[in-house]
């Protein structure tokens, strides 16, 4: 199977090549060059199946025998081993027909686990086959560096380098991150914000010299070997609640569309899902999108969600592709307005087409608070905040005869002050991670400046060593 760049212009790539990528060269982002179909036979088979097993039935159709099976089947089981539940991501039932599905029994408490458990074993593989080693390069506001660190940890081929803003991620993101010991692993804390470690990122990645001499690549989510793993847990979920003889809905909590393009890639697959309901805080810019037809991007505020506080939602280029029947040079056209101007319009067409199958709405701080303190005093069921925006929007848009799941995308103790306000109760880290706080720490603090860092790389890489 070739993968297709959402812009036009980059050659078509083979599966390991285009996760190794992640960006096309083009500025767009990979997709497969046709949705592999799974039939309701085999739909009705994942009853009986384990999520490694669902897992590898999915991802061997994109992977089409460029890793042999026994070796994909068995990076996938070691994925999955490690998280703290016998079904990986099991359905909780908060009220009649209305389910949370739990994406965080991974090592780091958050649904990034599912996907970068899966792809660090695969970039490692890919690299150890070619004899290749690469230099990986991430900011983060907290979850998607604890969970890349996690998963990269110790790997022979790969060094990591995790940005994130000095004192401003949460205590527990940040131990999440900086108690990882091992030789390969490098945080570094920036004095600065977000959208600083961000744009030096950015800049590492635009220096050609820099990027090649380092082997540089991304785990951020628009890389697809991501959103592929993601897509496992739509099949699994239905499956469980009788899919493919009954449809269902999903509301998934959204910042970078990631997660709920694995849905729609899951409904395009041949599951049957009828909604897909983006659930979004105050940073609404995809609740505004749909009700308006503009993508428009704002000032970034601040919630009790901050894994959702995004305005470009990298992944919904992916969806204009699709809605825009797969043209290329329709992409970058509203890619250069939304650079040139901070917004584009969706053609009629596109936005009919993403209204077939998406609803959105957002959730204020109150809102979310509420719906924290009323799932625990009616279902016995604390909600992380996150989750609490999903499971709001659900309960206004549920339809009383469609079974709903809501992602819950962490574990209420990775946001523990959030939760504790809402709710009054202080949730408790699971065993494995009750000595977090008490753990040694190692990062290195540096200024905001672009030099300093690729010499702290330079230095540090074994690529080329
Ligand atoms: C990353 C994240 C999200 C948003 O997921 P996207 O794929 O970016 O839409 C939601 N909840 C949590 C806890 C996250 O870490």
């Amino acid at each position: 199977m070739k993968f297709i760049s959402t812009r036009g212009l980059a050659p078509d790539l083979g599966f390991c090549d285009s996760v190794l990528a992640g960006l096309a060269n083009d500025g767009g982002l990979y997709l497969p060059q046709q949705w592999p179909q799974i039939s309701s036979k085999e739909i009705a088979s994942f009853a009986n199946l384990s999520f490694s097993e669902i897992a590898f039935a999915i991802i061997s159709r994109f992977v089409d025998n460029e890793i042999d099976e026994k070796t994909l089947q068995k990076m996938i089981n070691a994925s999955y081993a490690n998280f703290d539940h016998p079904s990986v991501t099991p359905l909780k039932e908060i009220e009649s027909g209305h389910f949370v599905l739990e994406l965080f029994h991974g090592p780091t408490l958050a649904f990034k686990d599912v996907a970068m458990q899966f792809l660090a074993r695969l970039i490692d593989d890919i690299l150890v086959k070619r004899s290749r080693r690469a230099t990986i390069i991430g900011a983060t506001s907290g979850d998607t560096g604890s969970a890349a660190i996690e998963a990269f940890k110790g790997r022979d081929n790969v060094d990591i380098f995790i940005l994130h803003p000095l004192g401003r991620t949460s205590e527990i993101q940040r131990k999440q991150m900086t108690s990882v010991i091992e030789n390969n692993i490098f945080n570094i804390a920036i004095e600065g914000n977000f959208d600083d470690c961000q744009n030096i990122v950015k800049a590492l990645f635009a220096d050609e010299k820099f990027r090649q001499t380092t082997n540089l690549s991304g785990v951020n989510s628009i890389n697809w070997g991501r959103i592929l793993a993601q897509i496992t847990y739509y099949f699994k979920a239905a499956s469980d609640l009788g899919a493919p003889h009954k449809q269902i809905d999903f509301t998934v909590p959204t910042g970078n569309f990631g997660d709920v393009f694995a849905g729609f890639a899951a409904k395009k697959m041949g599951l049957p899902i009828r909604k897909l309901i983006i659930a979004t805080n105050e940073n609404d810019i995809l609740a505004r999108t749909l009700k308006t037809g503009r993508y428009e991007t704002n000032i970034v505020q601040a919630t009790s969600s901050p894994s959702m506080d995004i305005q470009i939602s990298s992944n919904f280029e992916r969806l204009l592709f699709e809605a825009l029947n797969r043209d290329g040079a329709k992409v970058r056209a509203l890619m250069n307005s939304l650079k040139q101007s901070g917004s584009f319009s969706l053609p009629k067409d596109a936005l009919d087409y993403i209204k077939q199958d998406f609803l959105a709405l957002s959730a204020n701080q109150n809102a979310v608070d509420a719906t924290m303190a009323s799932t625990l005093k009616k279902s016995n069921y604390l909600l992380d905040p996150h989750s609490a925006v999903a499971v709001n929007v659900a309960q206004t848009l549920k339809d009383k005869h469609i079974s709903m799941i809501s992602l819950a995308t962490a574990h209420p103790a990775k946001f523990p002050k959030a939760v504790e306000k809402a709710t009054g109760q202080s949730p408790q880290l699971p065993d494995f991670l009750s000595d977090l706080l008490q753990r040694e720490e190692k990062m290195q603090i540096l200024q905001n400046d672009v030099s300093e860092i690729k010499q702290y790389i330079n230095q540090h890489t074994r690529v080329n060593k």
